[in-house]
């Protein structure tokens, strides 16, 4: 048994059921857990490691419900970077094919370093292309090293362009391959335990490019299994097109029909939907990860946030693939999903504490988890804590949760997960970031070299 007490914090966000916000707080950790939460003068005085965070807002770690991690190899690509969603797949699907399983290992290490960085504390990734020697394992391990809590997604495609799919056939698997490495990677992987830092979700990639009977196999099976389903739905009116061509329905009555709404199941984006489909959202407790610079770099649209928390669907914020973000910093994420509601709907669409909440509380809501999300006694031992005194927040001192959001987003200066100190002034302790990050740009560089040859 160890302890670990924070005191002494300027300002802690609980994100508790009273949504209290304690000056000169602090909280006590036991081995993975918060036992207790309050102002310091409160809590116990000694513990095995004592953290003083005068001088720095805390709050629960953040949450990231979708992402493709595997993407960071490829940003900012000329070819794709002025281009909408299915020109930019079509682009990209032949560079992605040269996918290795180092390439997913090392592109996971960065892409979850960066996320670190940000104050994510919980990550979700969707892996849906298995090429070469890729699987799943190389980015498990990678979060594994790191001490990210992680939810990585056994995505597939199995409708190639020949079906009438979108991807081009070798990128695609058959049924059988798929559901087979499902069973594999639940078995040797997924822990459903509380504080788990592995839950595997199934994840068929998007309706053009997985068949009816993968998505109906998938939520079928994966039920079974007691594990979360999780794709993209509504993202853009090529594909409510595609659905509506090919099955007659739009997309949300065609996951509807195929089984997919319900408490264990989240859509990545949700932009085109009407209000029926909200309600439909709302009463099966489907929830939506919410990804807003994406939406804006492809041109997409822009989600309907504030009806949707107005019928209390659940939503979480998420930055999406690094190819159409191209970053995956939470607090930079949180502050767009701020600012893009109020494009559309004025100054008063979406607050600081919304987007925050949404970051904490929603993410551990669409994840399926009740152990993340808030600091209160039970809950993980999952917070960030960033320093106040510094340029971007000179003379935002009356509201730094304000700051948080309204301020140039920052990197967070110490992040603590399942009760393990994973950033410490600013750093990823056990990562060798320069390393990683000359192998990253190795790789990228190989794979749009081979994939120009073929
Ligand atoms: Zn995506």
């Amino acid at each position: 048994m160890s302890t670990l007490l924070l005191k002494n914090a300027t300002l802690l966000i609980t994100m508790d059921e009273k949504r209290r916000r304690i000056e000169q707080g602090g909280l006590l950790v036991r081995d993975n857990f918060i036992e207790m939460v309050g102002p310091s003068r409160e809590l116990p005085q000694e513990a095995d490691r004592v953290i003083d965070a005068s001088g720095m807002v805390v709050l629960p770690g953040l949450v990231n419900t979708h992402h493709h991690l595997y993407q960071t190899l490829t940003r900012a690509l000329p070819a794709v970077q002025d281009v909408e969603l299915f020109d930019w797949l079509v682009t990209l699907y032949p560079i992605w094919a040269e996918l290795t399983a180092e390439a997913i290992y090392v592109s996971a290490q960065i892409g979850l370093a960066e996320l670190m960085l940000s104050g994510c504390t919980t990550a979700n990734d969707h892996l849906y292309i298995y090429p070469n020697d890729v699987t799943l394992d190389a980015e498990i391990r990678a979060a594994q090293e790191l001490g990210i809590r992680f939810h990585p997604c056994r995505g597939s495609m199995s409708l190639g362009k020949s079906k009438g799919g979108l991807p081009p056939d070798r990128v695609v698997q058959t049924e059988e391959e798929i559901m087979a490495d499902c069973q594999r990677v639940v078995d040797t992987y997924h822990d459903p335990s509380p504080y788990s830092m592995c839950r595997i979700v199934i994840a068929p990639c998007s309706p053009f490019s997985v068949t009816e009977e993968l998505m109906r196999q998938s939520a079928v099976w994966a039920r079974q299994q007691g594990l979360t389903l999780h794709t993209h739905v509504a993202e853009t009116l090529d594909e409510e097109e595609f659905c509506l061509r090919k099955v007659g329905l739009r997309p949300v009555e065609y996951m509807q029909e195929l089984g997919w709404v319900g408490e264990d199941v989240w859509y990545a984006h949700a932009i085109y939907l009407n209000e029926e489909e909200i309600d439909l959202l709302a009463e099966t407790g489907t929830g939506v990860a919410h990804c807003p610079a994406s939406n804006m770099r492809l041109g997409s649209g822009i989600a309907p946030i504030r009806e949707m928390l107005d019928r209390d669907v659940k939503v979480g914020l998420a930055v999406d693939g690094s190819a159409s973000n191209d970053s995956s910093h939470m607090l930079a994420e949180a502050r767009m999903a701020m600012l893009l509601q109020r494009v559309q709907k004025g100054a008063g669409a979406l607050s600081a504490q919304e987007a925050l909440e949404m970051a904490t509380l929603g993410g551990a809501a669409v994840l399926g988890r009740d152990d993340i999300g808030s600091l209160s006694p039970g809950k993980a031992a999952d917070f960030i804590a960033v320093n106040l005194d510094r340029l971007e927040y000179a003379g935002a001192g009356h509201d730094p949760l304000g700051a948080l959001l309204f301020c140039r987003p920052v990197n967070v200066d110490l992040s603590v997960i399942n009760g393990r100190v994973v950033v410490e002034k600013g750093h990823i302790a056990g990562l060798d970031l320069e390393r990683a990050i000359a192998r990253q740009n190795e790789i990228s560089q190989e794979m749009l070299k081979r994939a120009a040859s073929t």
